[in-house]
């Protein structure tokens, strides 16, 4: 089974919006064990699409689309289905009393543009948006799939793993793929490629190794008739790469994030953090504020900048004046001064240059990541040779990554 991506919508080709959806898609056919053969991007012109979708239609077992499913008059992906199936749009009475109990439910009349996204064709099935006015459309006829899914990429994704996944799934039995990826820190990208070196070669499961922002993932790809049986082939390979570069240096699996495994250590082990950053400007605070069950151990972070605020806010001037505000030692008191000053069972501090480097405090880009727990401190320094914005960024997966390390082994 084989299948074809279609994007729609002029802003793709502008380059005002990036076509993620795609991406998204074609790594989803992957593990579904379907090819893709093609993806198209195309403006929402109705002769352009038109010769797209007939194309797909006529040359794909499946034909995915996304875009153009909006209630304005440049939104053609219905019409444009229904003339290359050359079929009828007719309004379907519950798809239209569904659509306007939305429109109720906020509290303005529906108005008649919106009537199309509540049509079918007669080989049509809709397919429900939870979190859009857009059904999306399943059809099947003469044993060729199209789906036509709505652009905004999260109502894209519900509706893909809620709906379209598993039916696709029936569609292709008997292929399975089941894929299993180790995020790796502290070895470098050869070190693991000189480690693993007997793994690589074996084709089923497949190894891969990609640098990544957050480290080098590794990443093991099986396929076999059921789900279980892939899993079988992982799991020896699993292990096998755990033992060789042990427990230690893999921080998380899969969907895990940096964000995410900080907040599930400090949740699971009822710790809370307080945090001093200068040289990541509070990003580091609006990250973690992000994560699951935040509240319960982010108690709060102070941004400061300069030697005399550092001194207000508890760190020890005498290690300021001795070492320099951009240093390991005033990194790790203000890992002290925050968890004192937010009573938290974790300090972090990060200090750093990114503007003004002086000679003692090491180039532009340094930054220096202190840890406090229990009254012992530890800190790392890290360096990132690349622009501005960048920087903080990299110092903050960089913290995440460390305090992972850090938690682990207190
Ligand atoms: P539409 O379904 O055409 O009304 O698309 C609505 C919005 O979804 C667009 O304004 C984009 O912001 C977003 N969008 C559409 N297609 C894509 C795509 N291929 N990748 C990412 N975002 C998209
Ligand atoms: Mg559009």
């Amino acid at each position: 089974m084989h299948a074809e991506i279609i994007s729609i919508g002029t802003e793709l080709l502008m380059g005002e919006t990036v076509d993620t959806n795609s991406s998204y898609l074609g790594a989803e056919l992957a593990k579904l064990g379907i090819g893709l053969r093609w993806a198209t991007k195309v403006g929402d012109d109705p002769d352009l699409l038109f010769e797209v979708l007939d194309r797909a239609w006529r040359r794909s077992d499946v034909t995915l689309t996304t875009g153009g499913l909006g209630p304005t008059s440049d939104d053609l992906t219905r019409e444009t289905t229904a003339r290359v199936l050359d079929e009828e749009m007719v309004v379907q009475d519950e798809l239209l009393e569904h659509l306007k109990g939305l429109f109720a439910g906020r509290g303005t009349p529906m108005p008649d543009t919106n009537i199309k996204q509540a049509t079918l064709i007669q080989s049509a099935d809709a397919i429900p948006n939870p979190l859009g006015t857009a059904p999306g459309w399943w059809v099947e006829r003469g044993g060729s799939i199209l789906v036509a899914m709505p652009g905004p990429p999260r109502e894209l994704t519900r509706m893909w793993t809620c709906e379209v996944a598993p039916r696709l799934k029936q569609h292709n039995p008997g292929v399975a793929i089941v894929t299993r990826t180790l995020k790796t820190f502290g070895i470098s990208e050869g070190g693991l490629d000189q480690m693993l070196t007997p793994l690589f070669q074996a084709a089923n499961p497949n190894l891969g190794i990609y640098s990544k922002e957050d480290g080098i993932h590794l990443r093991a790809i099986a396929t076999a008739e059921t789900e279980d049986e892939a899993r079988t082939l992982i799991e020896p390979m699993e292990a096998e790469i755990r033992r060789i570069i042990g427990d230690d240096a893999i921080w998380g699996e899969d969907d895990e994030t940096a964000i995410s495994q900080v907040a599930s250590l400090l949740t699971g082990r009822r710790q809370t953090l307080g945090i001093m950053e200068c040289f990541t400007g509070g990003l580091l605070a609006s990250n973690l504020a992000d994560a699951p069950r935040a509240a319960e151990f982010l108690k709060g972070s102070l941004v400061v900048n300069g030697a005399g605020v550092l001194a207000a806010q508890g760190v020890d001037a005498r290690v300021v004046e001795e070492f320099g505000p951009a240093s390991a030692e005033v990194a790790e008191a203000m890992a002290e001064a925050a968890r004192r000053r937010f009573d938290a069972d974790v300090g972090i501090g990060v200090t750093g240059l990114v503007t003004d480097p002086t000679p003692t405090s090491g180039p532009l880009g340094t930054s220096h990541i202190g840890f406090s727990i229990d009254g012992r401190t530890a800190s790392t320094s890290g360096r990132y040779p690349t622009q501005r914005l960048r920087i903080r960024g990299r110092a903050v997966t960089h913290t995440l990554l460390e305090l992972i390390q850090f938690l682990r082994r207190s």
